[in-house]
């Protein structure tokens, strides 16, 4: 590690915010962060115990009342005063996600640049929670309906956008008058502490906002699902996990949002503009490594056009340049772990083995940290497990189909429905594949659909409810109904 990355982990806080504070965990345990591109020890954070998450609750919980009252326009207000902060830090945070997720330098400066637009976004909407009064259809009685936070949050998120998968959720409890008890994934703990500190110094005040860090997410996370303080949990990661966190939240009944799998068909059709469709589908495919939930897992390509649109991602794929993410000029870095690398691995070798042919890539790159080869699979056959499974990794499969409705039946043939792609020049069936897919979102040419403007989320094993947009804050907020004498 350079002097430069050593002296950011150093003077990065290592510690739980609790409260407003930063203390290490009552067992004095630590955990080590790695460095996914040399498998390195970057640094040491507190390693959270049941009682220290059960804190960071009460803390929570100890606050909630005031903050509800908070006026709108001062917690739109903190969350602007963030939003600034974090793009004055920009290069700073950026190079933090780099060294603990991997994903290159320019991308972790755009996740930065994304995830403080949630702050921004939210601290417009602040000001703009409001109800309802109406008449009774009778003519007596008034109908009054009011917004009200939910309450204390559970928020949990993945490793692979650290600090965008935080503010998605951060932002809209800020706004809504929600206080929070956050777990960032534990093997990128760091960027979430950063936030942590910026939004210490955006003058959110000691208790709204609590982390921890901690090894055993089950054990440290199961006592706080089932408190009856909780009202709510936002999850983001695995459909499996979801499941899980779900069917125990049941007992406690909280509200839920779950931002889980994908599985995103990338379809085009023989009209479409190649280049675009092309363009397009490095962007859905190689966007954060491959390591994206709405990474486009396969492509359905007509099968008119498949062998000019296979040969020519294969160009593009094989042009990119794989290292570690702070070196200059490099577009794909490690995976995040050899777990995930050897998961990508055996869906390549079981695709291959079927008859796939990988004209690009199809291994892993040798020496220290975790790196795949950007790989293009052709000729993929039905059965392969990569077009049923998520893939999280650099690796684009390539099918053909002959009609339209095999195309669309294709696509929705999985469990996951976030998101889907569509390359047509054709406006009457852009609307149908449209309106028939089964998943929350659709890039329609375009490669691209993450927005804070817009909702964010799935359908089906995708989970439900929606991050961003104005739909963003609803998770955060309950209707309560005052029937009004007259
Ligand atoms: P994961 O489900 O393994 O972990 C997600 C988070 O849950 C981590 O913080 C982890 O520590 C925690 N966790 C795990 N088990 C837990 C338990 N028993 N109790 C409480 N917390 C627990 O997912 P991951 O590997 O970190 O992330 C990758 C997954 O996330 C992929 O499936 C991806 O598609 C999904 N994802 C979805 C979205 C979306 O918006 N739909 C966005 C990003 C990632």
């Amino acid at each position: 590690m350079e002097k430069a990355e050593q002296d950011l982990i150093d003077k990065t806080p290592n510690q739980l915010y609790i409260g407003g504070k930063w203390r290490g965990a009552s067992s004095g345990a630590t955990l080590k962060v790695e460095d996914p591109s040399t498998g390195e020890v970057l640094g040491e954070v507190a390693d959270a115990t049941p009682e220290d998450a059960v804190a960071a609750l009460d803390a929570a919980v100890e606050v909630q009342r005031e903050w509800a009252h908070h006026p709108p326009r001062e917690r739109g207000e903190i969350l602007r005063r963030a939003f600034e902060l974090m793009n004055e830090r920009i290069e700073e945070l950026a190079l933090l996600l780099t060294l603990e997720m991997g994903k290159p330098l320019k991308e972790s400066q755009a996740e930065v640049t994304y995830g403080s637009e949630f702050l921004r976004w939210f601290s417009e909407e602040a000001v703009r929670i409001s109800g309802r009064y109406s008449t009774a259809p009778t003519g007596q009685g008034r109908l009054l309906t009011m917004k009200q936070p939910v309450g204390p949050c559970l928020l949990i998120t993945p490793w692979n956008f650290p600090i965008a998968m935080g503010t998605r959720k951060i932002g809209p409890a800020i706004a809504a008058g929600c206080t929070m008890v956050m777990k960032p994934a534990q093997l990128t703990p760091f960027s979430m502490l950063a936030l942590a500190g910026i939004l210490e110094e955006a003058g959110l005040p000691p208790g709204v906002f609590n982390v921890v860090t901690s090894s055993s997410s089950g054990p440290i996370m199961g006592p706080l699902i089932e408190d009856r303080r909780s009202r709510k949990l936002s999850f983001t990661g695995s459909t499996e996990v979801g499941q899980k966190l779900m069917a125990q939240a049941s007992e406690n009944l909280l509200r839920l949002s779950m931002e889980l799998g994908g599985n995103a068909p990338f379809l085009v059709f023989e009209d479409a503009d190649l280049e675009a469709a092309v363009k397009g589908a490095m962007i859905a495919k190689m966007r954060n490594i491959g390591e994206s939930c709405v990474a486009a897992n396969r492509f359905h390509v007509h099968e008119s056009v498949a062998d000019d649109f296979t040969e020519r991602l294969g160009e593009a794929m094989g042009a990119l340049t794989v290292g570690r993410g702070t070196k200059e000029g490099v577009d794909v870095g490690p995976l995040i772990d050899d777990k995930q690398r050897s998961i990508v691995s055996d869906l390549v070798d079981d695709a291959v083995g079927r008859g796939a042919k990988a004209i690009v890539g199809g291994g892993r790159v040798e020496g220290p940290g975790y790196f795949y080869e950007p790989t293009v699979l052709a000729q993929v056959p039905e059965d392969a497990q990569c077009l049923r499974k998520e893939i999280f990794g650099p690796v684009a499969p390539v099918i053909g189909f002959a009609e339209e409705e095999e195309a669309i039946r294709w696509a929705n043939d999985s469990e996951f429905g976030l998101v889907a792609y569509v390359y047509t020049r054709d406006f009457d069936r852009a609307l149908r594949v449209v309106e028939g897919l089964e998943t929350g979102m659709v890039g329609l040419n375009q490669g691209l659909v993450s927005n804070p403007a817009a909702p964010f989320g799935g359908v089906k094993h995708s989970g439900f409810g929606r991050e961003g947009g104005a739909e963003g804050i609803e998770e955060y907020l309950a209707n309560k109904y005052v029937a009004v004498a007259t």
